[in-house]
């Protein structure tokens, strides 16, 4: 392990004495005594080239000391501010050029919110390994789809049919100029440009089998309440994790995130609505594929659409990255009113059943 300060933390004196990393009061840490010249020194030597036997022995060759060298590295370790650079190049040399390049700052967001040396690189070095399938290449389904494959997510597919339509088009996905292909076509490109890969290289090998998180963003926002549909009711008893995303109206949604048999489910929510609203079934059925409720331009803002799939693909990569995003057991709503984001909790519904089936295996 060669130990290196994160290079993601900023370093300002809060005094003549007293160093601060970062900037953020979470991740700072503060080093009483910094201004010694023997231990500023020390400090610019774990910049990522030696492990720490060689640290104490720098430590010793230049009058700072092994024994003081060691508690200062504690110190540090136990802050927070330092990684292993062994590991981050390791971690970086998975994805192909130029890819790579565009992954530091990623990675040092990433050292910021696993603090122990080696974490966040561990946490990198997964992502290739991830499969997310992406239903719906519309506004919203084709940007979260390059957002997670830019993010380092290996196998991003987008399952969609018909040609691109000015309405599927947004700076974060479907170019304008791809209006009238097709928009799977359209869509895997726009997966390919975010890893800046040559659009249609066919080099990458998608991995077998179900894939770990679906996102469920059909064209015409009804993610946002397609619960106990048959296709949700399939990835129900495949158990596979998915998350509902899309635009209504005026009002972003993403989620749930749904954890088949852990966490409450799309078809919960539907049975919420209807229980604050009797006639929400009738309402949903008009708006169904091929219903004869829908809007004849249903409404889409771009800069709404773009926080709804950066959102959604933030949401899956915590997620995929071990952690527990706040769409589950909820979803969170945007509204192009005033740009608000809000939190809603959703609980498991007794009349749904899916939180007491058993867990299919994965
Ligand atoms: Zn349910």
């Amino acid at each position: 392990m060669r130990l290196a300060l994160k290079p993601a933390l900023s370093r300002s004196w809060r005094d003549s004495d007293t160093l601060q990393f970062g900037t953020i009061p979470q991740h700072a840490g503060v080093l009483g005594n910094a201004a010694a010249d023997a231990l500023r020194e020390f400090l610019g030597l774990v910049d990522g080239t030696r492990d720490r036997p060689a640290l104490l022995a720098e430590g010793e060759r230049i009058g700072f000391g092994s024994d003081p060298a060691d508690s200062l590295l504690d110190l540090l370790e136990e802050a927070g501010v330092l990684d292993d650079a062994e590991a981050a190049d390791q971690a970086l040399a998975r994805f192909p050029q130029p890819h790579r390049d565009l992954l530091g700052p990623d990675l040092a967001s990433l050292s910021l919110i696993h603090a122990p040396p080696g974490a966040a690189p561990a946490v990198l070095a997964r992502r290739p390994e991830h499969a997310v399938e992406v239903r719906g290449a519309g506004r919203i389904g084709a940007a979260v789809a390059a957002v997670l494959a830019a993010g380092g997510i290996g196998t991003v597919t987008v399952a969609d049919s018909g040609r691109v339509t000015p309405a599927d088009c947004s700076p974060a996905g479907l170019p304008a100029v791809d209006v009238g292909r097709l928009r799977a076509t359209a869509a895997r490109e726009a997966v390919d440009r975010a890893t800046a890969r040559r659009p249609g290289r066919r080099d990458r090998r998608p991995r077998p089998g179900l894939p770990d998180l679906v996102v469920l963003a059909p064209r015409d926002g009804s993610g946002a309440f397609a619960g106990g549909t048959p296709q949700a009711r399939e990835l129900l008893r495949a158990g596979v994790p998915h998350l509902y995303v899309g635009v209504v109206e005026e009002y972003g949604v993403v989620g749930p995130l749904v954890l088949p048999g852990v966490s409450a489910c799309g078809h919960c929510l539907v049975l919420a609505r209807e229980d604050e609203d009797a006639a929400w079934p009738r309402i949903l059925a008009q708006l169904a594929e091929g219903g004869s409720g829908r809007a004849p331009t249903p409404a889409c803002d771009t800069a709404l659409a773009t926080a709804v799939a950066g959102l959604a693909a933030l949401h899956v990569q915590v997620f995929l990255d071990g952690g527990r995003p706040p769409s589950v057991d909820g979803w969170c709503e945007l509204s192009a009113v005033d740009g608000m984001p809000r939190r809603l909790r959703l609980k498991g519904h007794p009349d749904c059943g899916c939180l007491w089936q058993p867990t299919p295996p994965h």
